[in-house]
């Protein structure tokens, strides 16, 4: 196929994922990326079925399996009062070859794909590459790139932007970015001393409610991760002192053990959706066009959901002559509604659950969740949803649009 290649900004794990999916079906992609190597920050851990199965295209899901940790239940737990509700993915064995959540770290979802595709013909990734600006009129787009060598000009007959929250891609095209931050921020910190050790029956997800310092612990092979929120006031300096991490640890874990830290990073969370994912021929994917809490691993999940809806319509574009602007729009609709009806509903669900301040009310969420996880109907369509299969179902990935092309 004689085309200049797709251009997709940013090597994260979206934007490698279109990468692998596009150069699969034979389509050219150049990959830019800022950074001087693949990501190794390990940030998001679970890959759900949904996700496992849209994978399978390429082949990614059995390597990624063979990997991971296979969480089989989910836990809500209150601090004081223990376990209220547990959700076990046995209810999904019929509708999924996954039924579990798959504990692995992005980054090492990105070395796997990047190894996959790095010697492939059609892929050009090109790392201390930063997309600075663009330019498109009818026929392309004109990408203006930072490279040790100087400044570069790239044209390509599509620009993707799936460079991260802080996108340079989305600011450029002027879309809204309408949402909220959390006013404190969240540390992540990780360990290899396995956590079930201090705490009896404790699964490998659990989100653990509190009104002060609530806790979302989960456990990726490398280690047992801790999540909680570093209060006001409190500076980044502050909040990674070693002394006050293992106090934090060690008051949560009932202990006086202290703890060999193999990471430690302070995230500030968003919730955030881009009022377009396109114009033109420019289109967004991933954190660029959407940002939500990391409670319900659904982030990267969601985007990787992106990238493969994506994919299908740039086959039919470039491969079928399909109407791009149409196929966008229907993108852009299907996947900013998947964003707020379905990702940030759940994510916000597990945020309330967890950090809610008032007693009454955090007490009634708590009943709810646990008359929801009691009942095999309610437990097994919550399940559906957490695991990104009903938004699969429901809104489809890559379905062509009405209009005749
Ligand atoms: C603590 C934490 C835990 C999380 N856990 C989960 C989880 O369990 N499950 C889940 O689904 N999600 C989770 N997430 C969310 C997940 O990490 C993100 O949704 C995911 O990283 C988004 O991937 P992306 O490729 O869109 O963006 P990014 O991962 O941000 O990648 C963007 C890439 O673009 C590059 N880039 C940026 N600007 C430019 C430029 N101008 N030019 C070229 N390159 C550029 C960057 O260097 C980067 O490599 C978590 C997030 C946090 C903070």
């Amino acid at each position: 196929m004689l085309i200049n290649p797709i251009i997709i900004a940013g090597a994260g794990p979206v934007g490698i994922t279109l990468a692998d999916k596009l150069s699969f079906h034979g389509i050219p992609v150049i990959v830019l990326e800022k950074g001087e190597a693949p990501n190794k920050e390990w940030r998001a851990s679970t890959f759900h079925a949904g996700t496992l199965e849209l994978l399978e295209e390429t082949g990614v899901t059995e390597e990624l399996v063979e990997l991971g940790l296979k969480a089989e239940k989910v836990q809500y737990r209150d601090r004081k009062n223990g376990l209220y509700a547990e959700f076990d993915f046995c209810l999904l064995k019929e509708e999924t070859k996954y039924p579990y959540r798959l504990q692995l770290s992005q980054a090492t979802y990105v070395k796997v794909v990047y190894e996959r595709i790095k010697n492939r013909p059609d892929v050009d990734v090109r790392f201390q590459a930063e997309v600075l600006d663009y330019d498109q009129d009818e026929n392309g787009v004109t990408v203006t790139i930072k490279t040790p060598k100087g400044t570069e000009y790239l044209r390509t007959p599509f620009l993707i932007g799936t460079d991260g929250g802080r996108s340079t891609v989305r600011k450029k095209l002027g879309v809204s970015f309408e949402g909220y931050t959390h006013e404190e921020r969240w540390l992540l910190v990780g360990t290899p001393v396995p956590f079930d050790r201090y705490i009896p029956d404790l699964e490998m997800v659990n989100y653990i409610s509190d009104p002060e310092e609530f806790l979302f612990i989960l456990r990726v092979p490398e280690a047992w991760r801790f999540l909680y929120p570093v209060p006001l006031g409190i500076s980044d300096e502050v909040a990674l002192d070693p002394g006050r991490i293992q106090q934090t640890m060690q008051k949560a874990l009932k202990t006086t053990d202290t703890f060999p830290i193999v990471e430690n990073t302070i995230y500030k969370i968003h919730q955030r959706v881009a009022g377009k994912f396109y114009k033109g021929r420019v289109v967004l994917a991933g954190d660029a066009a959407h940002l939500n809490s990391p409670m319900g691993g659904l982030g990267l999940n969601s985007g990787i959901h992106d990238a493969s809806d994506l994919s299908k319509r740039l086959i039919r574009i470039i491969s079928e002559g399909a109407n791009y602007e149409a196929e966008f729009e229907k993108y852009s609709e299907v996947r900013q509604k998947v964003a707020v009806e379905y990702v940030k509903e759940i994510s916000e669900k597990n945020t309330r659950v967890v950090k809610e301040k008032d007693a009454e009310y955090r007490l009634q969420l708590q009943k709810d969740m646990n008359k929801v996880a009691t009942n095999p109907v309610s437990a097994k369509q919550w399940l559906l949803r957490s695991a990104m299969i009903a938004s699969v179902r429901e809104q489809g990935i890559g379905e062509p649009p009405a209009v005749v092309r």
